[in-house]
């Protein structure tokens, strides 16, 4: 049997028509799966979570015709969908350039979530410029709607099960691309979802009390704390400065995990609660 394609792209610059015939193998062999390897890890390490800045049917549209795209989208509508755009197996356009836990290029290892939230209110979406602001406070973010938190909930729950991620791997894309990114931004409710749906990392208080020691705060240098930081996972230079670079991941770092106090500045709490993720997520 024979299996024959016309070549349009020759049958244009040719002019003329122009038919490939190719073999078929017949009868088809058999893939024999009675013998599994062991050595094998699963695909997708991450989870990372998005909002789109834009309204429903804005966001519906970018996300399925242009060259941007993530696994699911969350709504703002008040019913019981969450869309999945991209299949599991297949990459999604979300992620871009940047890198957690030692790994780049993280479209080809992660599930992207986009979830539909303005992001910065519309009237504070030139304050940077308008008020010499080098970021955005906590109270320029939107907050997100309970019934999207409950699907997120749902989703991360089921997926990071499915695919065995660990906890810190789920993450926003600012902690992947702090200095390009701001979402999932300050209102994303990572402490709700770890405390009350137990997704995703967050660290245990009575570490954080233990680090907040001003003493031992004052003897760390730029680079022990640069160094903590990469040991949780953040990509940052090693730079002997707190350079715009190292701030933008300061400020990923606090609109994850202390979102109320938005600084960008290196600060003992920032510190202790970087330390106190380390002991109980490091390796
Ligand atoms: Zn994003």
């Amino acid at each position: 049997m024979t299996k024959c394609t016309l070549s349009l792209a020759l049958t244009l610059s040719l002019a003329l028509p122009l038919i490939s015939c190719v073999a078929l193998t017949e009868p088809p062999f058999e893939i024999d799966r009675s013998y599994q390897a062991q050595g094998k890890n699963q695909r997708i390490h991450f989870i990372i979570l998005h909002y789109t800045a834009e309204d429903d049917a804005t966001s519906l549209e970018m996300l399925t015709t242009k060259n941007v795209s993530a696994h699911y989208l969350i709504p703002s509508t008040d019913d019981n969908k969450i869309y999945q755009l991209v299949p599991d197996h297949e990459r999604a356009w979300h992620a871009g350039k940047g890198g957690f836990a030692g790994r780049s290029v993280l479209n080809d290892t992660s599930i992207g979530i986009e979830i539909v939230n303005e992001g910065i209110a519309q009237q504070y979406r030139g304050a940077l410029k308008r008020d010499n602001l080098s970021y955005h406070p906590t109270e320029h973010y939107v907050a997100f709607q309970d019934i999207q938190v409950r699907k997120i909930a749902q989703l991360v729950q089921d997926l990071a099960e499915k695919y065995e991620i660990e906890p810190k791997n789920i993450i926003g894309h600012s902690d992947m691309a702090p200095s390009r990114k701001i979402d999932p931004g300050a209102k994303f409710p990572w402490e709700r979802l770890y405390k009350e749906f137990g997704i995703g990392a967050w660290y245990d208080e009575a570490d954080k009390q233990h680090f907040m020691n001003q003493q031992a705060f004052a003897r760390q240098s730029i680079a022990d704390i640069k160094q903590a930081f990469r040991d949780y996972g953040y990509a940052i230079n090693d730079t002997d400065e707190w350079d715009k670079p190292s701030r933008n991941v300061i400020y990923a770092f606090q609109l994850h995990f202390r979102p109320d106090n938005l600084s960008a500045e290196m600060d003992l709490e920032t510190y202790a609660i970087l330390r106190a993720l380390n002991k109980k997520y490091g390796d």
